[in-house]
């Protein structure tokens, strides 16, 4: 058995088959973020998704070739477009978290950088209703602009709310390090974090509770690239659509 085969039977087995005895499968759905155009490591990522019949969520970039971007997801079954950010430009102020939007944007300009945005997909012919923050950065104020477009929000790290305005469905699992330089975050590091989401989703008996995996198809590492093989043949993601 494979390495990362074996990780994954020895580290989150015993978890799974508390799930299976509740007569219970996890929800695992898929994003990766940074699309800007097609690369050959969009390419991958496409026929990753393919091979491993799992619906993928692509966070695109809007200033990037969305037509060309919308043209080889068509091609591709089970693989939409998101709106990642306006310019996936870094606005905040020295020091603070990096995000796009700060607390010196007005609402009124927020909420016609996003309707751009919405209109660059539709005439790209990919029409997106979930958006995703550049560095999953969520200010109030962008909150606002998204009820006022009607699109749904994807950060990181919270819970479902499918009646929160604007409705969430988050990732959780980032199959990559940042720091100090991009990487693959390691199968035993990734396995343990989802071994802990399962098992809080167990205890509180909230079965449907969504597990978000993460990645960013430009910055894999071949380790990353392997493990993803690995993992999307025993977790079968399901499309981010049926969980909104
Ligand atoms: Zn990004």
């Amino acid at each position: 058995m494979p390495l990362n085969r074996l990780l994954i039977a020895v580290i989150v087995g015993p978890e799974r088959l508390l799930w299976r005895v509740g007569g219970q499968a996890p929800q695992v759905w898929w994003r990766d973020d940074d699309a800007r155009w097609p690369t050959l490591a969009f390419e991958r990522l496409l026929d990753l998704s393919t091979r491993r019949a799992a619906p993928l969520t692509v966070a695109a970039v809007p200033d990037g070739d969305l037509a060309a971007l919308a043209e080889a997801c068509r091609a591709t079954p089970g693989v939409e477009l998101a709106i990642h950010g306006f310019r996936h430009q870094n606005r905040a102020a020295p020091g603070a978290p990096s995000g796009e939007v700060n607390d010196q944007d007005r609402l009124e300009d927020v909420v016609s950088e996003l309707g751009a945005a919405v209109s660059a997909f539709a005439r790209a012919g990919t029409p997106a209703t979930l958006f995703v923050p550049p560095w999953n950065s969520v200010h109030p104020t962008l909150s606002s602009a998204l009820v006022v477009h009607g699109l749904a929000l994807s950060g990181y790290g919270q819970a479902r709310n499918a009646s929160a305005a604007p409705p969430r469905l988050d990732a959780h699992l980032d199959v990559m390090r940042w720091k100090p330089r991009p990487r693959f975050r390691g199968a035993i590091r990734f396995l343990l974090r989802l071994r802990r989401l399962l098992a809080q989703r167990r205890r509180a008996r909230a079965w449907d509770e969504p597990i978000g995996l993460l990645t960013h198809h430009l910055d894999h590492d071949p380790a990353a690239w392997a493990f993803l093989e690995d993992f999307l043949t025993v977790f079968r993601p399901v499309a981010s659509g049926d969980l909104r």
